[in-house]
């Protein structure tokens, strides 16, 4: 596996290679098997595989969430070349942002609501360094989690609007055996925290059931709600059961095809998401 800094390396690399099936993971390191999925998926559908690790600093509402974002390079390339990556991308910030970014994306109503409203220029700055990212690697493909629900939806959305020509492949979120979906913020839990953390993949695991048992929606977001108040450690953001396509909340399960409820918790100091599909 190749290990480049700049955009031109990058570029000379990928030419390089000869081909125009490449596949493209963004990360922001601190990698894990979630992230590694999608690696894996990538090299399976594609013939040269570039990952890229950047902690971006413009989709960082909090700049102590920043200071504290785990930062694991040399571990991150170890995983990325056992996977299968040709080529790790992991820029500096300068080399992103030689200028600073001014722009302002319109990325519809699925970036206002949920994420949107609780983090402020979040989904501006993921689309900033999602379309620089794009514009440097022009892959055939890129792959994203299924955790970041709301954010796959957003890459849709600038997708289209800039036209570009590019394929987003969703794919589906990687656990821990408690449930507890993988992330890099998982690291910054205590042992406790951890431990606790695991009951938010609970409520929503077991309310697909009970939805399925004829539960509505407003009973269903009050079991999941419900669940996670008993626990001190939780703060609840929102919990939301939205139709997949305009990510606006449903009343009844009859009004889309595609169903998820997306949560976002405080679990101690840091913020978790999560999501289940009901149909
Ligand atoms: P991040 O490094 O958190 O920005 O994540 C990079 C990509 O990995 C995003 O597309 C995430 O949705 C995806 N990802 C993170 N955690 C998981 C997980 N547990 N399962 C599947 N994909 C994930």
């Amino acid at each position: 596996m190749e290990i480049v800094r700049t955009i031109a390396d990058l570029q000379s690399k990928i030419k390089a290679a000869g081909t125009t099936e490449v596949g493209f993971v963004p990360t922001m390191g601190a990698l894990h098997e979630g992230h590694l999925s999608l690696i894996k998926r990538s090299v399976s559908e594609n013939v040269l595989t570039v990952a890229s690790v950047f902690v971006n600093p413009t989709q960082f509402n909090d700049p102590s969430d920043l200071e504290r974002y785990p930062r694991t390079p040399e571990a991150d390339c170890a995983l990325l070349a056992s996977a299968g990556c040709g080529i790790a991308f992991l820029p500096s910030v300068e080399e992103m942002y030689p200028e600073p970014d001014t722009r302002t994306f319109d990325l519809g109503t699925v970036a206002e609501v949920m994420e949107g409203r609780y983090r402020p220029g979040h989904f501006n700055g993921v689309a900033q360094i999602v379309s620089k990212l794009f514009y440097a690697v022009q892959p055939k493909r890129a792959y994203f989690g299924d955790k970041d629900f709301q954010q796959i939806a957003v890459i849709r959305s600038m997708v289209r609007s800039l036209n570009l020509p590019v394929e987003i492949i969703a794919c589906p979120i990687v656990r821990e055996a408690s449930g507890l979906a993988k992330s890099s913020r998982n690291t910054l839990l205590s042992a406790e925290e951890k431990t606790n953390a695991a009951l938010i993949s609970q409520p929503l695991s077991c309310s697909r059931e009970f939805m399925r048992q004829g539960a509505g929606v407003a009973e269903t977001a009050a079991f999941v709600t419900r669940g996670l108040q008993n626990e001190p450690l939780f703060r609840l953001d929102y919990y939301e059961i939205v139709a997949d396509d305009t990510l606006l909340p449903v009343k009844d399960w009859n009004e889309s095809a595609h169903i998820t409820g997306c949560i976002a918790v405080y679990c101690g100091k840091i913020r978790l998401i999560d999501n289940v599909h009901y149909k």
